[in-house]
C-alpha cells in the first residue's frame, strides 16, 4: 500500500455495548501474543476455539469463555489476532478491555481493524466500504450487495478494466516512442477497438454501480400538501402497514419528521412537511431548520392533493416555499370519492398521479413511477454494492476516456490520448484504494463502527 504506518496495539469491544450471550473484545497488533500469554496463562493453538479462564493481574478469572488466536499473516487485519468472547455483560467486558490496555494495548478508533486490514492488503478499500455497508444494510437486497461487493466482484471488474486500460495506454506510448514505425493510430483498429470496448464496459459498471448506489443510499422525497389531504395514509399505504401512522398534533412536532421505507430493495427516506408551521419556540424552531435542510438535499416532492378539491392557491403556495430545483410529483389522492381512474399523467407542465390512500388504488403506480424517477431496476443476481464517490470516481474516467477517444480522432494526438488514459487509470485506482490521499482513508474509516 502506499501509506506505511507504524503499527501498535490496539483493542475494542466488537459486540455492541450492552448486555448480551456473548461479548467479544478483539485485539491486534504486535503485543497481541504477549497480551493473549498474560490474559490466557499460554497462547491456545492457532485459529482454534479454546475454552480458557481470562486472568486479571492477580491470576483472578474476570471470566471464562472461548479464546481465538490468530497469528499474522493469517487474520482480518493481516497482524497478529485475538478475540476473547466471553459473558455480555457490560461490566465484565469493561474489566476485560481495562485489561488488554494495562498489557499495552490502547483503543482502537472507528474502523481501524479494517483500515489495518486495507493496508496490509488483505481487502481493498472498496472491499472495506462493503464490510461497512454489509453491517450498517437496511434491506436483503442490500446485504446481499454488499456481500458480493466483499467478496470482491466490484473489484475485480474494476482491476480488468484498469488492466486494459494500462495494455492500452503502453502499447500507445511505445509507438509514440518509436516514431519511426509510424504508426496511425486513427486507423489501428487495436486502438479504436480498445477504446470502444472501455467505454462500453465503463458505461456497465456506471449502470450498475448506480444501482448499487441507490441500493445504499436510496431516494429522499418530501411529502407536502395541506392537512387533510392524506399525507400520513399515503405513508401508510407505501410502507404496507398501520404501525407508520403517523399523527400531528399541532406543536407536538418536535424534530424532523421523517419515515424510512423501502420499495423493492430501494429506500426511501420520507419527509414530511407537516412539522414546518409558523412560528413556535426554540427546540421547534430547531426541528424546522432541520427539516429546510432536509428538504434542500431530497430528489423528489410529493404534493398531495385532495382530487375533490383540484390543485389550487394553497397548492401554488405550498410549492412557492419549497426549492424551485425540486421535480414535483403532483398526487390526486381520494380518487375513490370523485370515481377518476388510477393513472399517471405526464406533459410538459406538471406529472400527475391519480390515486387513493386508502382504497389502496394506484398505489403500485406510484412505487413504479418513484422507481422509475431515480432509474432504478432491482436485478437482484450480479449487482454490488456502491457509493457516491465509486459513481464519481467512474463517471470521471468515463470522460477522460472519451476526451481521448475525441482528441485522437480530431487531431490524431496520441501523446493526448495517452495522457488520459493515464489519468484514467489513477481515477479507478482511487475506487480500489490503490491510489489513496489520508484524508480520503480517513474520511472513509472514521465512519465506521468501532471494532470493526
Ligand atoms: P394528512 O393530514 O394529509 O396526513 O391526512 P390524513 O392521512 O391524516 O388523512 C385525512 C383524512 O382523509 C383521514 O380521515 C383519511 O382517512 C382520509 N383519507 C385519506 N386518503 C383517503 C382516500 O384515498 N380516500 C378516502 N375516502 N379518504 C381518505
Ligand atoms: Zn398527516
Amino acid at each position: 500500500r502506499s501509506r506505511a504506518y507504524a503499527p501498535d496495539t490496539i483493542a475494542a469491544l466488537a459486540t455492541p455495548p450492552g448486555r448480551g450471550g456473548v461479548g467479544i473484545i478483539r485485539v491486534s497488533g504486535p503485543a497481541t501474543a504477549a497480551i493473549a500469554g498474560a490474559v490466557l496463562g499460554e497462547l491456545p493453538r492457532p485459529r482454534h476455539a479454546e475454552y480458557r479462564p481470562f486472568y486479571d493481574n492477580a491470576d483472578q478469572a474476570i471470566d471464562t469463555g472461548l479464546a481465538l488466536w490468530f497469528p499474522a499473516p493469517h487474520s482480518f487485519t493481516g497482524e497478529d489476532v485475538l478475540e476473547l468472547q466471553g459473558h455480555g455483560g457490560p461490566v465484565v467486558m469493561d474489566m476485560l478491555l481495562a485489561r488488554v490496555i494495562a498489557l499495552g494495548a490502547r483503543l482502537a478508533r472507528p474502523g481501524e481493524f479494517s483500515e489495518r486490514a486495507y493496508l496490509n492488503d488483505k481487502l481493498d478499500l472498496a472491499q472495506a466500504e462493503a464490510v461497512a455497508d454489509l453491517i450498517e444494510a437496511g434491506s436483503e437486497q442490500a446485504a446481499r450487495s454488499a456481500q458480493r461487493s466483499l467478496q470482491g466482484v466490484f473489484s475485480e471488474w474494476i482491476h480488468s478494466v484498469v488492466e486494459q486500460l494500462t495494455e492500452l495506454r503502453i502499447y500507445v506510448e511505445a509507438a509514440i516512442d518509436f516514431p519511426e514505425e509510424e504508426i496511425d493510430f486513427l486507423s489501428d483498429r487495436r486502438v479504436t477497438e480498445q477504446l470502444a470496448w472501455l467505454q462500453r464496459e465503463l458505461n456497465e459498471v456506471i449502470k450498475q454501480a448506480h444501482q448499487g448506489q441507490l441500493l445504499r443510499e436510496g431516494m429522499r422525497i418530501v411529502l407536502a400538501g395541506r392537512p387533510n389531504t392524506g399525507k400520513s395514509s399515503l405513508l401508510n399505504a407505501l410502507a404496507g402497514r398501520e404501525s407508520a401512522i403517523v399523527t400531528h398534533i399541532a406543536g407536538t412536532t418536535r424534530d424532523v419528521l421523517r419515515e424510512e421505507i423501502s420499495i423493492d430493495g430501494l429506500p426511501l427516506h420520507i419527509i414530511d412537511t407537516a412539522g414546518l408551521r409558523e412560528g413556535g419556540d426554540e427546540v421547534e424552531r430547531l426541528g424546522m431548520e432541520r427539516t429546510w435542510q432536509a428538504i434542500e438535499q431530497a430528489d423528489r416532492v410529493l404534493l398531495l392533493i385532495d382530487d375533490r378539491q383540484g390543485f389550487g392557491e394553497p397548492e401554488q403556495q405550498i410549492l412557492q416555499q419549497l426549492p424551485a430545483h425540486l421535480p414535483v410529483t403532483r398526487v390526486y389522492n381520494k380518487i375513490d370519492l370523485t370515481g377518476q381512474a388510477a393513472r399517471l399523467d405526464e406533459d410538459e407542465q406538471s406529472v400527475r398521479l391519480y390515486l387513493s390512500a386508502t382504497g389502496q388504488l394506484g398505489i403500485d403506480l406510484l412505487r413504479d413511477h418513484l422507481k422509475a424517477c431515480v432509474g432504478y431496476t432491482p436485478q437482484g443476481e450480479g449487482m454490488f454494492m456502491a457509493r457516491r464517490r465509486h459513481v464519481d470516481a467512474l463517471q470521471r474516467a468515463d470522460e477522460l476516456i472519451a476526451n481521448g477517444t475525441a482528441q485522437l480522432s480530431e487531431h490524431g494526438a496520441g501523446e493526448l490520448l495517452a495522457e488520459d488514459l493515464r489519468q484514467a487509470q489513477q481515477v479507478l485506482g482511487e475506487i480500489t484504494g490503490e491510489v489513496s490521499s489520508d484524508d480520503l482513508l480517513g474520511k472513509i474509516f472514521s465512519s465506521f463502527c468501532i471494532g470493526k
